[in-house]
């Protein structure tokens, strides 16, 4: 890394691969540190608490909110996303480059409060269709929720402009060798 202490922000329509890039990406550089978010959406079979999301209920998560222990929410669907903020500041504070999978609106929100700090990534699909594809290969999602998944990327891919840094996840090994140059060798911009 060049610099110490920056929030990777994560993004790209749901489907188009992040989880699996950010697989590969936390063995090739193994110091980077992921930001575990809270959802009130359910877990899928694949997924694991504490790993993947902390799954929490909606009460906890008004609870948490009122506390001031979320640094940023989105709503997503019918469900509520969140970063959990002591986390992201201790990390920062010892240094870390922190990972934060989030949205575009979650993106602004963060770029706002931590500025320079930012480097931000978005993922895109080689084609519609192809996102569309991954979507319902991976079947981990009822039919409404695919399509407010599907109108949502469109949206968001209408957005992605203002990220740092683009990369289409076609091939698997390339996308994940470009942000692997991206975090390695490239200044914040
Ligand atoms: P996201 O985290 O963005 O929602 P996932 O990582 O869960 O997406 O990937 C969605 C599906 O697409 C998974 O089944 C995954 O194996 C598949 N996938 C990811 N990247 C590629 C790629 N480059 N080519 C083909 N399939 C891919
Ligand atoms: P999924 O249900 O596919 O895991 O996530 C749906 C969307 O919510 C994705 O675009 C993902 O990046 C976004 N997301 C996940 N966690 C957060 C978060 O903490 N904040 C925000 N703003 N978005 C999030």
């Amino acid at each position: 890394m060049c610099r110490k202490g920056r929030l990777v922000l994560f993004s790209g329509p749901s489907g188009v691969g992040k989880d699996t890039l950010l697989e590969i990406l936390y063995k090739r550089i193994p110091e980077l540190q992921h930001s575990v978010s809270v959802t009130t959406r359910e877990m899928r079979p694949n997924e694991v608490e504490g790993r993947d999301y902390y799954f929490i209920s909606l009460d906890e998560f008004e609870r948490m909110r009122e506390n001031g222990e979320i640094l940023e929410f989105n709503k997503y669907g019918s469900h509520y996303y969140a970063t959990p903020k002591k986390p992201i500041d201790n990390w920062l504070k010892d240094g870390k480059d922190v990972v934060l999978k989030i949205d575009v609106h979650g993106t602004a929100n963060v770029k706002k409060l931590y500025k320079k700090k930012c480097v931000s990534i978005f993922i895109l699909p080689p084609s519609i269709e192809e996102l569309e594809n991954r979507l319902r290969l991976r079947g981990t999602e009822s039919e409404s929720d695919f399509r407010i998944r599907m109108e949502t990327a469109v949206n968001e891919i209408e957005q992605s402009e203002s990220y740092d840094y683009r990369v289409v996840n076609d091939d698997l090994e390339k996308a994940a060798d470009e942000v692997v140059k991206i975090l390695k060798h490239k200044k914040l911009k």
